[in-house]
């Protein structure tokens, strides 16, 4: 019994593992994800990805979420992963998949390009985890967004509401406001 439970329980780490390279996961996420060895991964990533893993570090700042266009697409993101969160008793990585998964409807729908990937969204949960990054209430529009902990929320202005002047009142981010709009009033 103790068997057939382990072989059950790789298959669903090897599926996992299969579902985040086909996201273009890097292969430190299956690490850490999965208990499946190095060398197995490296194998499965090699067969599924039909290429070597790109190697160099994760990236480790929260710099990149503070940038305009990458916080509103990682709000997006965490939005939609507060909300399965909220509503479904997922496995923490499953929750990433699936959030992630709807992210990327949501920005094809747009007709979009994802900014955000998976590897980046897998962090971005992690920094939330351990109390770098947070979600924080506009305080013109009342979405949340990703700030860090420290923001004071009477003050806090969203990204969509007071955009760079560079960039003006785009479509992007009208498209990415209705996006975001969408994506949790539907939920
Ligand atoms: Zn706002």
């Amino acid at each position: 019994m103790a068997r057939t439970k382990s072989i059950l329980t790789e298959a669903k780490q090897i599926e996992r593992a299969v579902t985040l390279i086909n996201l273009g996961a890097r292969l430190q996420v299956l690490e850490s994800e999965t208990d499946l060895s190095y060398e197995r991964l490296l194998r499965l990533y090699k067969e599924v990805a039909g290429k070597s893993p790109s190697k160099g570090q994760l990236p480790f700042s929260t710099d990149w979420f503070m940038t305009w266009q990458p916080n509103i697409h990682a709000s997006l993101f965490l939005n939609i992963h507060e909300y399965l969160n909220k509503v479904s008793a997922l496995d923490e990585i499953d929750a990433v998949i699936k959030a992630y998964q709807l992210y990327v409807e949501q920005m094809q729908a747009q007709g979009l390009e994802p900014l955000l990937s998976v590897t980046r969204a897998w962090r971005l949960v992690k920094f939330v985890d351990n109390g770098m990054l947070t979600m924080t209430a506009c305080s013109k529009c009342g979405g949340h967004y990703v700030t860090h902990p420290h923001e004071i929320a009477r003050h806090y202005v969203c990204g969509l509401c007071n955009p760079p002047a560079r960039a003006g009142k785009g479509k992007l981010a009208g498209a990415l406001g209705s996006a975001l709009g969408s994506a949790v009033a539907e939920h």
